[in-house]
């Protein structure tokens, strides 16, 4: 299969050369031709599937090649996504894939000045790349009209319920054409997504990337137990003893994030944060030193990481497991990505047994444990069994109640 014979014009074809991409995805093989004969889309794809390109890719033809210029203050595509470093890496795909095609396209998040945004949308856009608050509150000031817009996508959809978008969503949908295509794509479906879809999508192509709800087979997965107090010595060891070059890891508060690239930095190695307490300025900074390979260590929680987009990182440590078990996945879909083989390890401690639970559910498998040598919990890690389950320890025969010795048992 190539990208020619879904029927992709020859800049989109030229721009994929150029970016080395030799083969479709199963993900963009289902869903370039049917967006390209103008069917709505809902897909079951999580980040490192290349679902990016199955949507852009035939949105930048169709605007190419379909529609009337646009007029001042009005965009013809819109896709809306959860997090600023997600609208800021799916832009950074739009401009790459559509570097030979003559359109107008700009993104827009909260944290920063909205003023820039404004004067862009001026002269109109192709394509816009936004947030739900952020494209609200440009609406609100009159500074983007929807009467032109062709295609609507929604992308990473749970993530943006998740993250309390559903009102901002709604006010949205209300304010657009009812007649334009629509595509939807989610790593996972749940009630409230598939209720979303129902109102949202007419006839739509149902695709499944295959990997819902499960991790990439590519990674290699594993715990590390560890009592709570030593997990960043541990983390220390194990990055000098195993060598990592840059790791990526997750931390579950601000704190803990801050706490971790202190001791790191203390200790002579190059670390970075990213987290929601920080200016936008900073995380992206912060996300392209790493990219850049000037740090070696970036240190995130999950609602700062749901965008990161980070090709052939070897390692993925969970540092804290995840509150919410869906995002061990997207934690781990930073390794392994497009092929490449990567690791992710998790250092657990016995209060995180009942989150390991969730994940080894969710994902349908025991992640094999190691201990490393010198620091084996005081606290053990209670065993879960091969349904993700905490093995319940037997309990002990209770006293009667009597007060009477129990009788011995007679042999
Ligand atoms: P996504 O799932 O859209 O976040 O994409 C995951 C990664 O795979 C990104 O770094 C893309 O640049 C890359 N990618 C997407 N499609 C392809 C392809 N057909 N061949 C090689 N790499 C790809």
């Amino acid at each position: 299969m190539t990208f020619a014979s879904l029927g992709l014009i020859d800049p989109l074809l030229r721009a994929l050369d150029a970016l080395h991409y030799t083969q479709p995805t199963p993900v963009q093989t289902n869903a370039i031709p049917a967006i390209l004969a103008g069917r709505d889309v809902m897909a079951a794809a999580q980040t490192g599937t290349g679902k990016t390109a199955g949507f852009a890719l035939p949105l930048l033809q169709k605007l190419s090649m379909e529609g009337a210029p646009v007029a001042s203050n009005s965009i013809r595509s819109l896709i809306l996504v959860p997090t600023r470093e997600l609208a800021e890496q799916v832009h950074e795909s739009i401009r790459a894939y559509g570097k030979n095609l003559p359109l107008r396209t700009h993104v827009a998040y909260g944290g920063v000045s909205i003023n820039p945004q404004m004067m862009k949308l001026r002269k109109g856009l192709d394509v816009l790349v936004a947030t739900p608050g952020r494209l609200l509150d440009l609406y609100q000031k009159n500074a983007v009209r929807f009467n032109q817009l062709q295609i609507l996508v929604l992308d990473e959809a749970d993530r943006m319920l998740d993250l309390g978008f559903s009102r901002e969503i709604d006010a949205v949908l209300a304010a657009l054409p009812a007649r334009r295509q629509t595509l939807l794509f989610s790593a996972t479906f749940s009630e409230a997504i598939r209720a979303l879809a129902a109102r949202l999508l007419v006839d739509p192509l149902s695709i499944d990337a295959g990997k819902r709800n499960t991790t990439a087979k590519a990674v290699k997965q594993w715990i590390v137990p560890v009592d709570k107090k030593r997990k960043t010595e541990l983390f220390c060891h194990l990055l000098k003893k195993k060598a990592w070059t840059q790791v990526l890891v997750f931390v579950k508060t601000r704190r803990g994030v801050e706490e971790l690239v202190e001791v790191l930095a203390a200790r002579g190695v190059s670390a970075d944060s990213i987290h929601g307490d920080k200016p936008q300025p900073a995380r992206l900074r912060a996300l392209e030193r790493f990219k850049r390979a000037e740090v070696q260590i970036l240190v995130a929680t999950d609602v700062a990481a749901r965008g990161l987009d980070i090709d052939d990182l070897p390692q993925v440590v969970n540092f804290d497991l995840p509150i919410v078990a869906e995002d061990y996945v997207h934690r781990i879909g930073r390794t392994g990505r497009a092929g490449a083989t990567g690791e992710a390890i998790s250092l657990v401690c016995a209060d995180e047994v009942q989150l390991l639970s969730a994940i080894e559910t969710l994902t349908q498998q025991l992640l094999p444990r190691f201990e490393e040598a010198g620091f084996e919990p005081d606290h053990r890690v209670p065993l879960t069994d091969a349904r993700g389950q905490v093995v319940k320890k037997p309990k002990k025969p209770k006293k009667p109640k009597t007060g009477k010795p129990a009788l011995p048992a007679k042999a």
